[in-house]
């Protein structure tokens, strides 16, 4: 039993995407059917559609920042009613029975968590994501949308938000710790704005100056062009965190070369290509290099009632369907101030 929804899809890796309808299935039990209201546009979203990850089923909906109301729950959902502010972010599922899923750590399920795209779901067919109007997730994996949070800028945080929220809390971003974030593009301006809410001092490490007021608006104590050599010089052995945001290969030494003692680089960046680093990098400094995927449910939730505490949303360009793939262009030339949102009434 299924039914309908007009979508937006990615047929080849070089094609534009296109109008669509995709099937959905029908409520079940413990089912919570969403009217999708904006979606945001994630750089893994292109990484996705482009083949830059590997070939995905084609047509594939790509999109795992979503904002929406409840139109109808199953007869065992508890938590959500019709007519609630909700998210889905870049998980639909996962076993809910290994170590991880029972502590709320459900990106490191045992078995592999589902992704809102590019997943099999349990009823064995391929998960299609957010750019569309209507999604049914189970409510275990929908969060709700604080009351304060505009549902356009809060659709960003469903990705961006947690992928950034969960690295600087695992390596305590707080008062006394020096953070660094590397590129000021979607993820990067939620983790300068969540960053300085947790009390770290903060610096934008970004290509060039161009978005310097920006940064410093958004809540970075400091802004370096990472195009100017001097800048690693001058920075050298200064950050107890850097999370590396960008989407494209860096030079990893450089970066390691910013830490200080103990100090730990996060890559949530997913660039295409692997990255190479001299060992000595590390060694100096006893410095770590660690990875972060996204963030479990309590998290994410927890993230969200920390924003709307904060008064944190992103900085959003509403667009419309027929501009998504504009928008692609644009995000990949670092075009954008700081998240492309879809409003799906436009599908
Ligand atoms: P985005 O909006 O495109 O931001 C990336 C930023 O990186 C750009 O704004 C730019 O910042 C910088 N950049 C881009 N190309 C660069 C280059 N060639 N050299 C140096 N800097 C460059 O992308 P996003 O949506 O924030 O996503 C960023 C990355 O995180 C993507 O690879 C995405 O797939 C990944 N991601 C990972 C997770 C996870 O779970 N770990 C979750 C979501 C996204 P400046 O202009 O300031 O230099
Ligand atoms: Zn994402």
């Amino acid at each position: 039993m299924s039914f309908r929804t007009k979508a937006y899809a990615a047929t080849s890796a070089t094609a534009p995407l296109t109008p669509t309808t995709i099937e959905r299935r029908d409520v079940g039990p413990l089912d919570v059917r969403i009217d999708i209201r904006y979606a945001g546009i994630c750089h893994s979203d292109i990484h996705t559609a482009r083949s830059e990850w590997g070939v995905p089923p084609y047509p594939i909906v790509v999109g795992h920042e979503i904002a929406g109301v409840v139109a109808e729950v199953g007869p065992d959902v508890t938590k959500y009613a019709v007519g609630d502010r909700v998210g889905v972010g870049c998980m639909v599922d996962s076993c809910g029975e290994c170590e991880y899923c029972k502590r709320g750590d459900e990106q490191f399920c045992a078995k592999g968590n589902i992704g809102t795209y590019n997943g099999v779901g349990k009823d064995g067919q391929q998960t299609q994501g957010g750019y569309s109007q209507s999604i049914v997730v189970t409510e275990g994996f929908v969060v709700r949308i604080p009351d304060s949070l505009e549902l356009d800028v809060a659709a960003p945080l469903l990705c961006a938000g947690i992928t950034t929220y969960s690295p600087l809390r695992h390596w305590n971003a707080g008062p006394g710790k020096k953070v660094a974030i590397v590129g000021l593009g979607g993820l990067g301006h939620v983790a300068v704005k969540i960053a300085h809410a947790l009390g770290a001092d903060v610096t934008v490490l970004s290509q060039s100056l161009k978005k310097r007021e920006d940064g410093l608006r958004l809540g970075a104590d400091a802004y370096f062009a990472t195009g100017d050599p001097d800048t690693f010089k001058q920075l050298n052995s200064t950050f107890d965190l850097i999370i590396n945001t960008v989407s494209a290969p860096i030079d990893v030494d450089a970066y390691l070369s910013l830490l200080a003692v103990d100090g730990t680089m996060v890559n949530v960046g997913a660039p295409e290509k692997p990255l190479s680093l001299n060992v000595f990098s590390l060694l100096n400094n006893r410095r770590s290099y660690s990875g972060s995927p996204i963030g479990g449910i309590r998290e994410t939730q927890e993230m969200l009632d920390f924003c709307a505490g904060h008064g944190i949303g992103a900085e959003i360009e509403k667009i419309t369907a027929g501009q998504i793939n504009d928008a692609y262009d644009r995000v990949v030339g670092s075009d954008v101030r700081y998240r492309f949102v879809i409003d799906t009434a436009t599908l």
